[in-house]
């Protein structure tokens, strides 16, 4: 029995929306309660090992979660408010908490893959038992499901046509505030943050190479876009530079942010629109929010496909001759397939956990239009160790190039020298990636 009679009480359970700013879940929770109880659990299942061999949850996404847990903990903690931190299911510590605290509702955001649905059903189940509510919110995209012009079942299955539909109505709503104060139950207990061993991770060494540091939470994402944007002028030059190899600011580099929920794509979109207002409106502005629009489209994209873009014949069901041959995943994993463009990119990842654009897309190729493996164990390696993992970007962009989305042309085959003379013309990114450290 707590001692918060006739107040109302909603828990917030944080997922992929590891932030303060521009969070309707949040917001939500605080504008129809009295306290509220924040918590995030490290799901114990995604930190085991996958159906091909890797951990699911690799070590370098481990450790960013870490530090986004720990930010945002901080973050609430200036608010006088407290995050409750916890390690196992879902599914079973939520109800728990819910009854000690004497919550009425619970709030979340939205997920539209096949486990964290399933998640999200048996939670349903379970807090009705209780006399629970929930509520969900689509915390992620740029634009507004409900604002589309076409129900998701109709979505066009090609980029380009989903674009100008949703091009043409202002599905772009403003963004949120920040709260001011956050006021927690009196006896919540904060739980333990566990460490990256404790998450079946190992502690990592810097590649002194690596484009950048990722260090995971809002406050480092808040920062990221501000010297993008107003303090490189980056954003201004995009359009040029996004298919670089070497360096910060070829491009934005706020994947792993987005991922995690530090920063929601609607104030990337709203400060670049400020930008243009005050500086200079031009190609490169414009298409940070084309990129946005393709995440928006793969997101959309895993809601209507769901459980077919696991499947090796992926949505279009086109069957594919490739093989489940390990020593050839592995000798591309390593960086050991004798293709040099491909083994630098491929150390990149495997040695810092970020890969450019342009590298996977290439790299992805040649796995499975080159060496004919199963794309679903690259999907998988890239799953484990990208710092930006997200489900829909990756599961879509894979089967894109694998040629089993439902897009009308047949394969993205990528001719690797070809690619190395246009984007790596006097060989300095193969030069960086190739030499042993
Ligand atoms: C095989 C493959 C797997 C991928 N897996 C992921 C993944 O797991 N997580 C992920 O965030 N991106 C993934 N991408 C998309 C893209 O490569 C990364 O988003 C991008 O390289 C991240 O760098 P950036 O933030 O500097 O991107 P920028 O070029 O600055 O783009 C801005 C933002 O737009 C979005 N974006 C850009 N391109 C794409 C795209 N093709 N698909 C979806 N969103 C896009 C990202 O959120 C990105 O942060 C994948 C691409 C391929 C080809």
């Amino acid at each position: 029995m707590n001692n918060n009679e006739n107040l109302r009480i909603g828990l917030v359970w944080f997922r992929n929306d590891l932030r303060l700013y521009d969070n309707e879940t949040l917001h939500k929770a605080q504008a129809e309660n009295d306290l509220v109880v924040p918590v995030y659990v490290f799901d114990t299942r995604n930190y085991r090992t996958s159906t091909y061999g890797f951990k699911k949850t690799g070590d370098f996404r481990a450790q960013f979660l870490l530090e986004c847990v720990a930010d945002l903990r901080n973050r609430i903690r200036a608010l006088g408010g407290e995050l409750a931190i916890h390690t196992g299911i879902p599914e079973d510590i939520l109800p728990a908490l819910c009854l000690k605290h004497e919550v009425t509702t619970l709030y979340l955001s939205q997920e539209v893959a096949p486990e964290e649905t399933q998640v999200e059903n048996e939670l349903q189940h379970r807090l009705g038992d209780a006399g629970v509510e929930m509520q969900t919110y689509n915390t992620a995209t740029l634009l507004t499901k409900e604002l589309l012009p076409f129900s998701l079942d109709k979505m066009h299955d090609m980029f380009t046509a989903f674009r100008w539909e949703v091009e043409r109505v202002n599905a772009i709503q403003g963004t949120l505030p920040t709260p001011t104060h956050i006021t927690v139950p009196a006896n919540m207990d904060a739980g333990v943050r566990p460490d990256i061993t404790g998450l079946n991770g190992n502690h990592l060494h810097t590649d002194p190479r690596a484009a950048m540091a990722f260090v995971g939470g809002e406050t480092a994402a808040l920062a990221r876009l501000q010297e993008y944007v107003w303090g490189t002028d980056g954003v201004a030059t995009y359009f040029d530079n996004r298919n670089g190899l070497l360096g910060r600011d070829y491009s934005t580099k706020l994947s792993a942010w987005l991922s995690a929920g530090c920063i929601s794509a609607r104030v990337i979109h709203h400060t670049i629109k400020e930008y243009e207002r005050v500086r200079v409106a031009n190609k490169s502005t414009y298409w940070v929010t084309f990129e946005l629009l393709w995440r928006d489209f793969f997101r959309f994209n895993m809601e209507k496909y769901h459980c077919e873009l696991f499947f090796s014949q992926g949505p279009k069901r086109r069957a594919m001759d490739q093989t489940d041959n390990y020593e050839l995943l592995h000798r591309w994993i390593n960086g050991k397939t004798g293709s040099e463009f491909v083994d630098a990119n491929m150390n990149e990842l495997r040695l810092t956990g970020f890969m450019s654009n342009r590298g996977r897309q290439i790299t992805a190729s040649y796995l499975v239009n080159d060496l004919k493996v199963k794309w679903l164990m690259g999907a998988a390696y890239f799953e484990s160790q990208l710092i930006d993992y997200d489900v829909s970007s990756n599961y879509g962009n894979w089967a894109y190039i694998a040629g089993v989305g439902n897009d009308p042309r047949q394969d993205r085959y990528f001719n690797i020298d070809k690619q190395a003379a246009t984007f790596d013309a006097n060989g300095a990114y193969r030069k960086l990636w190739l030499q042993k450290h």
